[in-house]
């Protein structure tokens, strides 16, 4: 029986400058592969800022894990987005390129920034849902398991700690990443599972003194992927390292509470300040030294 012959794709390469490539290929055969565009990653990133009508300085690529932390240190969450909204861009952009090719949707290859950034307009939420009902689910053999338990015995990175916890302990569900518009912000999120009734969000803290807020970011975050993939209810799960203890939630999404939160975060991004956060939050702060609110 023959081979059967790869299709080409989108594929992208990244170099350390901030240089981004689009190419048109197959990865086997990536040396022959046209190249669509050849962009510095800012640029890019700014003429879809262009086409949107809103101004290049202004914050638009938001993940909504960032969005959902707006009570601890809303400024500090802003700074933080402000920094990793390229990165955002680029899951977007990419996203938008990847959907359309598995959809059908691509009926011609793109020869220009216009029409690379125009790919993906078309999507709607229903196409989303379809792509996310082939997803198969993936879970860790025993033997994957065994290995993270003796990782995480020499583990301190809470946030390795929280990926480790959450292969062991958390539900398996298919999930799909996406966007949505609110004004001039672009949403991106990927719940931890969606399902035909509820957004799963898995959550680790080493401490019970951190329970509460963590338990608070998750429901917002657990909010959003509601509101947005458009599920009545939400189950949250908070692993406890020091209770050695999984807490279980399941509770109705909080549309209202999303749509204020968003206008909070809209205020903050046209240049309202936030509250001051209790002063404590600033000590290992990584914006501590450029941060306005404290100087103010
Ligand atoms: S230094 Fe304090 S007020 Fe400023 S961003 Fe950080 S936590 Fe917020």
């Amino acid at each position: 029986m023959g081979k059967k012959k790869t299709e080409s794709n989108f594929l992208y390469s990244h170099n350390p400058n901030g240089m981004f490539k689009l190419l048109w290929g197959t990865l086997e055969n990536s040396d022959n592969a046209e190249v669509l565009l050849e962009i510095d990653e800012t640029e890019l990133m700014n003429l879809e800022k262009e086409r949107f009508g809103i101004s290049r300085d202004k914050l638009v690529f938001i993940g909504m894990a960032n969005l959902s932390k707006y009570y601890w240190c809303a400024w500090q969450y802003y700074l933080k987005s402000k920094k990793n909204e390229q990165e955002f861009f680029l899951a977007y952009f990419q996203d938008r390129l990847k959907y359309s090719k598995e959809l059908g949707m691509l009926k011609k290859i793109p020869k220009n920034e216009k029409e690379i950034l125009r790919i993906g307009d078309e999507i709607n939420f229903k196409q989303i849902q379809n792509l996310l009902d082939k997803k198969q689910v993936i879970n860790s053999s025993n033997e994957a398991k065994e290995e993270i338990m003796e990782l995480l015995k020499k583990e301190d990175d809470p946030l390795i700690k929280g990926y480790y916890h959450q292969t062991l302990y958390a539900e398996n569900y298919p999930s799909i990443r996406w966007n949505f518009r609110y004004k001039d912000i672009a949403i991106l999120g990927i719940p931890d599972g969606i399902t035909d009734d509820f957004v799963y969000e898995f959550k680790y803290t080493s401490k019970k003194r951190y329970f509460s807020h963590t338990l608070r970011t998750a429901r917002l975050q657990a909010d959003f992927y509601g509101h947005y993939f458009n599920k009545p209810k939400k189950k949250i799960q908070i692993y406890c390292e020091e209770e050695n203890k999984v807490h279980t939630y399941f509770e109705n999404v909080d549309n209202k509470e999303i749509l204020e939160l968003l206008e909070k975060w809209t205020q903050m991004i046209d240049g309202k300040l936030p509250v001051k956060p209790q002063s404590w939050k600033c000590t290992k702060c990584e914006f501590k030294d450029e941060c306005i609110l404290i100087k103010s």
